[in-house]
């Protein structure tokens, strides 16, 4: 159903779906492009840079700065351009017809000529036993937001990406030893971080886990997490090899476990639009040369970000596909006011010759 115009709270030339970098870079280009875009938050305002104190690859701080502080930046320089930044996770977006419909999670209604989503991806869980009882009191997946609460105790890692060399690396600020169960044998990341998570191996800080993976948490919403049970096989992915003869299974103590396995797209709100997904629910945007890369197969509903991008999903590329997607936004809103305005001189015209 499209909204009605007595539920309606407002319509937008532009709705932004995400204020991370590529919803927030979007809300920059759009303001000056006089598009008055309308950005919702979502359930993690700023985005994942919100979780790093430092981002050191950011181009044009030669210092680094904090993931926080680049993000307030941004969202100050988008107001500036008239962009309106409101607290609201969208729910479903309805595109049979224009403009389109724009429903929050809170009921609120808005319709919007053209849409951007910029909703990044949402950190994986293993659906182990113990997890649902235990993630925020024990388990995490944000080292940053929540690595203080355990020091001086024995921490997991799980994963075998940049994000969890991060994560481990950061984590031994607070943890009497941090150890990095993966899967595998080999890593999957950046030199730069294996490098980095291997100096604190040779300190003692980090002790690698390797072709090891975790089955069970243990604990207490009171007491937090006390152990986990861990199966590991000499060739990896031990859970695949249950019956094999060398699969070992065993306990560890710990006191905290943070998953860093990578991330889902945050894409269920465009269910029964009919842009297309891929195998893994990223949003597909057309890509290639030339313009309109950002754009869906949906005309009007443009891709940017870590919810488009599996591949990169670096804060920086996130940064420039939202402006690749305003300036596609763009294009097709000043395409939409000459049809406009093409279809109202030809109905003057019908008029005056009915006359
Ligand atoms: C711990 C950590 C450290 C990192 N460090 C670096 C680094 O040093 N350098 C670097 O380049 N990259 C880093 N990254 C990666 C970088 O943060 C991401 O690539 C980048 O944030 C992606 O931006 P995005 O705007 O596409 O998505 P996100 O940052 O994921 O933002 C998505 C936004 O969409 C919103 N949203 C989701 N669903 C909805 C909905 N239904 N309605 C409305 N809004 C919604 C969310 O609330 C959020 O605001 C790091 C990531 C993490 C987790």
């Amino acid at each position: 159903m499209t909204g009605n115009a007595d539920d309606v709270v407002e319509h937008r030339p532009l709705i932004v779906a995400g204020s991370g970098i590529a919803g927030l870079s979007a809300a920059i280009y759009a303001g000056r492009s006089n598009n008055e875009p309308l950005v919702f938050e979502g359930d993690e305002p700023g985005g994942q840079l919100t979780l790093t104190t430092e981002v050191d690859n950011y181009p044009g701080f030669p210092e680094g700065i904090s993931g926080p502080e680049l993000v307030q930046n941004m969202k100050k320089q988008a107001e500036r351009f008239g962009a309106e930044i409101k607290n609201g996770i969208v729910d479903s977006v309805e595109a049979e017809e224009r403009p389109f419909t724009v429903r929050l999670k809170n009921g609120d209604v808005y319709t919007a000529d053209a849409i951007i989503a910029a909703s990044g991806a949402s950190a994986r869980t293993l659906g182990i036993p113990g997890e649902d009882d235990l993630m925020g009191y024990g388990l995490s997946t944000c080292a940053t937001c929540d690595g203080a609460f355990f020091r001086d105790e024995k921490i997991m890692v799980v994963g075998g990406g940049d994000a969890a060399m991060e994560e481990a690396n950061f984590l031994t600020k607070f943890a009497s030893t941090v150890y990095l169960v993966h899967r595998r044998e080999e890593f999957r990341a950046e030199d730069y971080w294996i490098d980095r998570v291997m100096e604190k191996v040779d300190e003692g800080e980090i002790e690698i886990m390797r072709n090891t993976e975790v089955t069970e948490l243990h604990g207490s919403k009171e007491e937090g997490v006390d152990h986990v049970t861990l199966v590991s096989h000499p060739e990896g992915h031990p859970t695949d090899k249950l019956d094999d003869p060398d699969t070992e299974e065993f306990d560890f103590d710990v006191g905290a476990v943070f998953y860093a396995i990578g991330h889902t797209p945050n894409t269920g709100y465009l269910e029964g639009t009919g842009v297309e997904l891929d195998d893994e629910n990223y949003l597909i945007a057309q890509g290639g040369s030339g313009g309109n890369q950002t754009a869906t197969d949906v005309p009007g509903i443009f891709g940017a970000g870590d919810v488009v991008d599996s591949h990169y999903q670096q804060a920086a590329t996130a940064g420039g596909m939202g402006v690749k997607a305003a300036l596609d936004a763009d294009d097709y809103l000043e395409e939409l006011k000459r049809e406009e305005k093409a279809a109202a001189t030809s109905e003057v015209a019908t008029a005056e010759s009915d006359d």
